[in-house]
């Protein structure tokens, strides 16, 4: 079984899905390993270490993909990728189903088995394929340090002789992977800092890495599903959100938000009126913007400047740490891989919780519960 690594196509991506420290557990495996000339590239990879590390060089796109049986990459393909990829082959990737129907059917079409990473069930035996944790906690790092660099103050108490200086104070909204990643980075920093999420479960985690945990009067008790995601709110309840965040924020100097509700658009946390009540010179830093963001006007992939409030947007921050994010994706993505390869033989075992729970199309069907009736609501 040939297992392809393709250089990402995707303008600023930087990432990798395979470095060189991991191909001797695949070839190991039986697995034989090709990597685009290039590929490494965006994290300072030369072809000549995949090659020492037992993988072989295609020269390019075209060729790589007329050899592939299994695609290993971390961005979804576009549809230039999959009319070259062969009918029938596996694919493993960051899917971005939920938004992306219309990939999902062109899989089908060429009966690719798509598997989504983001859809890894978080099972204990699952930890070290987690990709969503592995970039969720580079976001919440690289957050801060954005925070940090745009913001006109220190961060730390200082105790000079031209005076003292008071810390910075930090509001996390969302204390998932990326929040308490946030969190502890801005502590690290010297910040005050403060954290809210309607899963009341996470007080504990929030304060464990430094900060306070603020209480809102809303009613949390339906706030988590079973899978411990956050559930969607009702309009009434982010409008009582705001209503009560709006004193908060208007006391900090950085707001980071990671409000996220899995396949949905990110509810609004912050209102226009609220950057208003903020101070002028304040950072938001929304790590939701890809999927429409927590703050009313933000622009993904953009900072713009609202009431003296600088709201940033970028939505690449693995990419930007990409030597790291594309060593933890890698260790994610093959461990994942390995699971699919019993005595030298790749096979989709459907009984197998991992395997089930991240297979989105397959057969040339899309398979997974919680797309295909996406898929059916849409040819309707
Ligand atoms: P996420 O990216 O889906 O969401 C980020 C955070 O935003 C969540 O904590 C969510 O509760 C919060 N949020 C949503 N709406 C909000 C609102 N209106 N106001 C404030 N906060 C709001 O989350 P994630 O980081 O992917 O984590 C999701 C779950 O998965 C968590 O329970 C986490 O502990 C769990 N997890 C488990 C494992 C594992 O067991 N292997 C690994 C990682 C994460």
């Amino acid at each position: 079984m040939l297992v392809a690594v393709p250089k990402e196509i995707l303008p600023g991506e930087n990432r990798v899905a395979l470095i060189p420290a991991t191909i001797p557990a695949l070839t190991k495996a039986g697995l034989e390993v090709l990597v685009e000339s290039g590929a490494g590239a965006g994290c300072f990879i030369a072809d000549e270490a995949y090659v020492k590390a037992g993988a072989k060089v295609a020269p390019n796109a075209d060729e790589l993909y007329a050899a592939a049986d299994i695609i290993l990459k971390v961005r979804p393909p576009e549809a230039d990728e999959v009319g070259r990829m062969k009918e029938g082959v596996a694919l493993v990737c960051l899917m971005d189903a939920f938004f992306r129907l219309d990939l999902m059917q062109k899989l089908a079409d060429r009966k690719i088995s798509g598997f989504g990473l983001e859809f890894v069930p978080r099972i204990t035996r699952a930890q070290s394929m987690d990709v969503l944790s592995s970039m969720a906690a580079i976001s919440g790092y690289r957050a801060v340090i954005e925070a940090a660099d745009l913001l006109p103050k220190y961060f730390p108490m200082l105790m000079t002789s031209a005076g003292t200086i008071t810390p910075s104070k930090v509001f996390v909204i969302g204390a998932g992977v990326a929040g308490l990643m946030a969190i502890a980075t801005a502590k690290r920093l010297g910040a005050v800092v403060e954290a809210y999420d309607t899963r009341p479960a996470v007080k504990e985690q929030v304060e464990s890495v430094g900060a306070k945990f603020v209480e809102f009067d809303l009613e949390t008790a339906d706030a988590e599903d079973k899978g411990g995601y956050a559930k969607a709110q009702s309009d009434d309840f982010y409008k009582k959100q705001q209503e009560q965040m709006k004193a908060k924020v208007a006391t900090v100097d950085v707001v980071i938000t990671t409000a996220a509700i899995p396949g949905k658009t990110a509810p609004v946390l912050i209102t226009d009126e609220m950057l208003q009540a903020m101070k002028p010179g304040s950072v938001i830093i929304d790590l939701a913007a890809e999927r429409g963001g927590n703050t009313e006007g933000a622009v993904a992939n953009e900072v713009v400047e609202k009431h003296g409030v600088k709201v940033v947007g970028y939505t690449d921050y693995p990419s930007r740490s990409s030597i790291h994010a594309s060593q933890l994706f890698s260790k994610n993505i093959s461990t994942f891989l390995l699971n699919m390869v019993k005595e030298e033989q790749f096979a989709i075992d459907l009984e197998d919780e991992i395997v089930k729970g991240a297979l989105l199309v397959h057969d040339g069907q899309v398979v997974h519960d919680m797309i295909k009736p996406l898929m059916e609501q849409q040819g309707a």
